[in-house]
């Protein structure tokens, strides 16, 4: 990294510089030399330094033009490394895909959108390995019926198992945070639930369902059901009482009716 830079807020620039929390990352990561691997915003290269020489394809996406000109001086030799400028969120996926292994120090403020956008991808990954804000990590496993559960946890199951490797304390990056992090594992298995054709149409419903999250089912998804009843699932309940199979099974009934 050049003197000049200043760290940006607004791409969500905290950077790891605890060698120990960094080593115990890249330990799950664990590249293996036939592995393509995609790192998401690899600023300037805390596990990126790890990766690099580890794996048989290294692809690095950073938004940031002046992180991009220091990746280039340090990784623009290795054959196996692709850097691309770009927003990881607009670009197209194609170019460095498919891949074994997705991995990053996640920009807090757009974690949620990459981990639809990784969801978007699933049949073309194999996992998923991210530092995320502890909410959004406890959002992936959060049991029905608590404040965490909610959309992206009911999304999950619909394209991997979500698990959480460990939390991580403000102190080992710079600039602090103001939140804790943690460090999940997605293992993505997009054909698990094949009978769920229109995914487009289950996503609809869940977030149908949460949009008014306090209303009950047959409030908050009125235009959806209408007056019918439907076996095994009582509409008197709040989305947040459902769990993946109960909202499967909704989705089911009004597929076939
Ligand atoms: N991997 C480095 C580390 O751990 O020290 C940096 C992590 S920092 C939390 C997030 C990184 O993502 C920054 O380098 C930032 O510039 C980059 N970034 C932010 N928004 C991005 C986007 N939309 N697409 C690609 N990279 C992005």
């Amino acid at each position: 990294m050049n003197n000049t830079f200043y760290p940006k807020k607004s791409l969500g620039q905290n950077f790891l510089c605890d060698p120990n929390i960094i080593r115990k990352i890249v330990g799950v990561i664990a590249p293996q030399q036939g592995n393509t691997i995609v790192e998401i915003g690899p600023g300037n290269g805390a596990l990126t330094d790890y990766l690099v020489g580890k794996c048989k394809e290294l692809i690095l996406i950073e938004k940031d033009e002046q992180l991009v000109q220091n990746l280039q001086v340090k990784y623009g030799s290795y054959e196996q490394v692709s850097i691309f400028h770009g927003d990881i969120l607009t670009m197209e996926w194609q170019p460095f895909l498919p891949a074994d292994k997705i991995v990053g120090n996640l920009p807090y403020n757009i974690s949620s959108q990459i981990l639809f956008a990784v969801y978007h991808h699933a049949s073309h990954l194999r996992e998923a390995i991210f530092m995320v804000q502890k909410e959004v990590a406890l959002r992936l496993v959060a049991k029905p019926s608590t404040k965490e559960y909610g959309i992206m946890t009911v999304l999950t199951p619909l394209y991997g198992k979500a698990e959480i490797l460990f939390h991580i304390p403000p102190t080992v990056f710079f600039p602090r945070p103001k939140v804790n992090s943690s460090l999940i594992k997605i293992y993505l298995t997009p054909d698990i639930h094949k009978d769920i054709e229109d995914k487009e149409f289950f996503h609809h419903l869940v977030r149908t369902a949460f949009n008014q999250r306090r209303k009950t089912l047959r409030n908050s998804l009125k235009t959806l059901i209408g007056a019918q009843q439907i076996s095994d699932i009582d509409l008197g309940l709040r989305a947040e009482a459902l769990s993946f199979e109960d909202f499967k099974r909704l989705y089911h009934h009004l597929k076939e009716n």
